[in-house]
């Protein structure tokens, strides 16, 4: 097997923290990477606040918290290093006898009997299989950024303890968790604030949002150190009137960035020795804190597929297309559920049922990054 990637460096300083789930652990634990301190770090009770700081609703949690790079690099270092190749961009695919050519962008072409599409939310080779589908805006955005937890005052330290908090102002959802300290080298148990900051933005308002100091506009992923002074300030300002102070503090002392947020749903996930995996088949709002366990399950299911087939290579296909499939269908379904009551800040006029705005803490507490164990609808065999 061999990785192509489009990025032409190490991909390790990039991404943000994340949350866990047991099969994400598992998955990892059978390629003998244990979640340590280092890791993962566990999290106390989910705790919501309103905007003084006053406890709303609390409920006891058991999350690990990690961070992308802590999951993306033990499984690049296990990876035989000359079968990673950087700085290729796939470009596009053609089948040929029983072979598959995946062409790159600087003319180079690779061969093999199956192309795994890996290649996240804007996945060029979903947009080979099926031209014309593109992620679906939901109408926010989330804001994210970690800070080192030395960098707060010792009584917002002390009051955060080591709590996932909650705010949610009306149509917005903000939490905030400890993940492993990222500055490499840091002694394991140092850790970091991570927030997740989803606020409603009009399409218009993203343009916007989306449009540097030149007046240069990126689509709808702005490149973070693009986003303009005006904009940070902007939401600086928000925290300190909508969030708890020790909560707003975080992000006053964060360098914030932002992604749009989308659905995606593949039709198929398996046509003609093509698979689309993880993001690149499905998106689902980052409600349900299970990206990267999808994915992980997803690869899971590919390769217990392909070994129970025996060689049988397009049923073992089959089986991931159908199983994988419903999986990412119902958690699509799901994440949207968790969304729409921001969703429908952005987009007012649609309608939307009392069950959709509900944005009670007793709900989202229990709901948001729920355990997998706990979701019936989601116990799926792989
Ligand atoms: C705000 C937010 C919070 C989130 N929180 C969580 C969370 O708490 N827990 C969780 O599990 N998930 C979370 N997620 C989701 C998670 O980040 C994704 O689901 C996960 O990263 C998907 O992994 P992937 O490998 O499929 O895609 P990606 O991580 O997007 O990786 C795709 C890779 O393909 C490469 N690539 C792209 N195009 C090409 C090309 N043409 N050729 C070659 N290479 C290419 C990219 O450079 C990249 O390395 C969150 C997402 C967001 C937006």
């Amino acid at each position: 097997m061999d990785v192509f990637e489009r990025v032409p460096d190490d991909l390790a300083s990039r991404g943000a923290g994340i949350g866990t789930h047991e099969e994400l652990l598992a998955v990892l634990a059978r390629l003998g990477i244990a979640m340590d301190e280092r890791l993962g770090i566990k999290v106390g009770e989910r705790v919501c606040v309103d905007r003084d700081g006053n406890e709303l609703y609390r409920r006891a949690w058991g999350h690990t918290m990690s961070a992308w790079a802590n999951v993306y690099r033990p499984l690049k270092d296990r990876f035989p290093a000359p079968r990673y190749h950087f700085g290729k961009a796939f470009a596009s695919l053609a089948r040929e006898g029983g072979e598959i050519a995946a062409r790159f962008d600087d003319g180079s072409e690779a061969r093999a009997d199956l192309l795994i599409g890996a290649d996240g939310l804007r996945s060029a080779v979903r947009g080979q299989l099926f031209p014309g589908l593109e992620p679906a805006y939901a109408g926010y955005v989330a804001w994210r950024s970690i800070v080192e937890e030395s960098a707060l005052p010792a009584a917002s330290r002390q009051w955060l303890r080591d709590n996932y908090w909650f705010v949610l102002p009306p149509g917005e959802m903000m939490l905030c968790y400890q993940v492993p300290a990222k500055a490499p080298g840091s002694a394991p148990g140092l850790r970091d604030w991570n927030y997740v900051w989803y606020r409603p933005v009009a399409p218009q308002t993203l343009r916007d949002l989306c449009t540097d100091a030149a007046g240069r506009h990126h689509g709808a992923a702005m490149p973070p150190p693009l986003i303009r002074p005006d904009v940070i300030a902007s939401l600086k300002h928000d925290a300190r009137s909508l969030l708890a102070p020790q909560i707003a503090q975080i992000v006053e002392r964060s360098q914030p960035f932002f992604q749009a947020i989308f659905d995606v749903e593949s039709p198929r996930l398996a046509l003609g020795r093509v698979v689309l995996l993880g993001d690149a088949a499905f998106v689902a709002r980052p409600h349900v804190g299970m990206g990267v366990t999808k994915a992980a399950l997803d690869a899971l299911c590919l390769a217990q597929s392909i070994a129970a087939s025996r060689g049988g290579l397009d049923t073992a296909l089959e089986r991931y297309d159908r199983l994988r499939g419903e999986f990412g269908r119902r958690c699509v379904a799901r994440a949207r559920r968790l969304g729409s009551y921001i969703e429908a800040r952005a987009n007012p006029g649609r309608g939307w049922s009392a069950q959709q705005l509900d944005q009670r803490p007793e709900r989202l507490l229990h709901e948001v990054a729920a355990a997998l164990s706990d979701i019936p609808e989601l116990a799926l065999e792989i």
